[in-house]
């Protein structure tokens, strides 16, 4: 190691809101010592998707920082105050905070804290006692790394070679659905961005609409987010720690059962879909343009010399039905954990869990290493730690028990909030645990 070289507290790899977090609630530690980097040149934050109209779907108060600390200055609230414009988004009585606003704070964020670069992809990470991070412009060390690369668009295996300008995931709509007048246009998937999807194409002016668009999905209907209370109790901390302790059968079980809590689609934008529907059909007589085909699976894609050919299989039937037609496939298919290839020469050190790194209880990979050398793993253990995971909804409480663990061996953001009107743990822990509390 060259003489005098700084050792940062922590080293982040990927700037996205997992990270951002950690950056703004680390940043009043005056004495912690850490920097941030992501591979992009500039934030962004989904930046094909901003579907008009499209929200965030979770409260504003999830944001980077206050369900830990609500007197960080990297709050959404002081976003509003600092650009002067809260009285005005008070008067707007959003119902949620739009999509594109949510984005424009948290560059805000990233923008004003010096601990944050962009335009550095992380190429491999050592360790010799400190972790060692190779990025494309520097080697810098830490004692410890938190790793928040996100996730990545998925489309199925069949398709990947057909990507391109007539063929592409639902995370490139912005840049390369500009014209579908007069297309047959394909949306593969029933979660919220293909109901995004699907209700942009048939909401253009009628002279710029397309042919018709096929909206296909696995799901047996077009179903709601399930956003009531108590099934909102799944993205709150006491619900992470119980899911935590569970055995890993169950967490499936459940994760495959409650897929509803985060991955169906908005009623608003159901709603939206439904009104358009019954305009262009009654209202407008267009006929029976958009065609909407749940429960069924697309098998194959194919080109024969003129258009895109979809296979498709109907659930209820058991069998194959026409192909399907299109000009244009959209897959709306999801996203998966990032790849890490720079994670490469500490991998056979790790544990695993089926395809996600072991973590422990404050988010950190479990490893041969030493106990004081951590590598935290924000956004990366869905089957371990439940729902929320992926979502905003737990991210400055994740930061809070990461940081502490890192500054004092964990456990402040544990103790911080009232127990859940919902008994989740057994009654005889749950006694125990009255009992503890006095
Ligand atoms: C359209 C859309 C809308 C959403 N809306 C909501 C919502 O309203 N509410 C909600 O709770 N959730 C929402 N989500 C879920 C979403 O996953 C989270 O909001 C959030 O983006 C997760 O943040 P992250 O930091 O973990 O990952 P990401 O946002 O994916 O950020 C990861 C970052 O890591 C960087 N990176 C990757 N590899 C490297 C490397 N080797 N070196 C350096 N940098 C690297 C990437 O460039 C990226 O910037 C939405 C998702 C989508 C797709």
């Amino acid at each position: 190691m060259p003489r005098g070289a700084m050792i940062y507290h922590c080293i982040g790899i990927g700037v996205g809101p997992s990270n951002l977090s950690l950056a703004s609630l680390l940043y009043p530690y005056k004495g912690v010592n850490c920097v941030f980097v992501d591979r992009k040149p500039e934030f962004a934050w989904h930046d094909g998707m901003y579907f008009p109209g499209a929200t965030l779907q979770v409260a504003l108060f999830k944001d980077l920082v206050t369900l830990s600390d609500p007197t960080n200055p990297f709050s959404f609230i002081s976003y509003l105050f600092s650009e002067g414009k809260i009285h005005h988004f008070l008067n707007a009585q959003f119902d949620a905070v739009p999509r594109r606003e949510f984005r424009n704070y948290l560059k805000w964020a990233s923008d004003l804290n010096e601990n944050v670069h962009f335009g550095e992809e992380v190429i491999e990470i050592r360790f010799d006692g400190h972790f060692v991070v190779e990025t494309e412009k520097r080697t810098i060390r830490a004692e410890n790394i938190a790793v928040g690369v996100g996730t990545e668009a998925h489309v199925p295996s069949f398709a990947r070679k057909h990507i391109g300008p007539t063929q592409f995931h639902v995370s490139e709509y912005g840049l390369r659905a500009n014209s579908l007048k007069g297309k047959r246009v394909a949306i593969v998937g029933g979660g919220q961005s293909g109901a995004e999807a699907f209700l942009d194409t048939i909401s253009c002016d009628n002279d710029l609409l397309p042919k018709q668009v096929t909206w296909i999905s696995r799901r047996e209907n077009f179903f709601p987010l399930d956003d009531s209370p108590f099934v909102n109790d799944y993205f709150m901390p006491c619900f992470s720690e119980y899911f935590f302790d569970k055995d890993a059968n169950f967490k499936k079980a459940f994760l495959e059962r409650n897929i509803l809590a985060s991955d169906g689609i908005s009623e608003k934008t159901i709603r939206d879909i439904y009104q358009r529907l019954y305009t262009l059909r009654f209202v407008e007589d267009r006929g029976d343009m958009p065609v909407m085909m749940p429960g069924r699976t697309v098998d194959q894609v194919r080109h024969d010399g003129r258009q895109w050919e979809l296979a498709v299989t109907h659930h209820a039937a058991g069998s194959e039905e026409k192909p399907v037609y299109a000009d244009i496939v959209i897959w709306a298919t999801g996203f998966r954990g990032h790849s890490m290839p720079f994670l490469a020469p500490l991998a056979p050190r790790l544990e695993y869990e089926d395809v996600e790194v072991r973590i422990d209880s404050n988010f950190a990979a479990v490893w041969d290493g030493p106990a004081d050398r951590r590598i935290f793993m924000l956004n990366a253990a869905r089957q371990q730690r439940g729902l929320a995971e992926p979502n905003l909804s737990l991210i400055a409480w994740r930061s809070q028990c990461v940081i502490d663990a890192m500054l004092s061996g964990g456990g402040g953001a544990r103790a911080a909030q009232k127990r859940s009107f919902v008994t989740w743990q057994p009654s005889h822990a749950w006694s125990e645990q009255q009992h503890r509390a006095g």
